[in-house]
């Protein structure tokens, strides 16, 4: 009885070392690595968390900003000069639109060549 036992659990072991080995995060894992920069200057080898791209250590839990005071502070943190801002892109557009009408209306008038 207890050889039957340890031959079913030896067959048990067996097959379950061989569903693993698709997932095991050895060297040869065929899964995405975190790759962040590490300490030492070298990528982080360990896997990555899903639709994250890094893993749990690197920021991979990270769930990002979520009170609208941290996304301002967020926005502002990644805003350089604002030229390519909405607001301002805005503007321009509507000053470009504002100089075109006057131009042609001068055209018109005769004001202009
Ligand atoms: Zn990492």
């Amino acid at each position: 009885m207890h050889g039957a036992f340890n031959m079913l659990t030896l067959v048990n072991r067996q097959k379950l070392l061989e569903a693993g080995k698709g997932t095991r995060f050895g060297a040869n894992w065929p899964g995405q690595r975190c790759l962040a920069k590490t300490r030492q200057g070298k990528a982080c080898k360990n896997p990555a968390m899903k639709n994250r791209g890094r893993c749990r250590l690197h920021g991979g839990k990270s769930t990002g900003s979520r009170t609208p005071e941290d996304k301002k502070q967020a926005a502002a943190a990644h805003t350089k000069h604002g030229r390519r801002s909405k607001a301002h892109m805005e503007k321009v557009r509507q000053i470009n639109a504002d100089l075109r009408r006057v131009i042609l209306q001068g055209r018109r008038a005769g004001l202009l060549p």
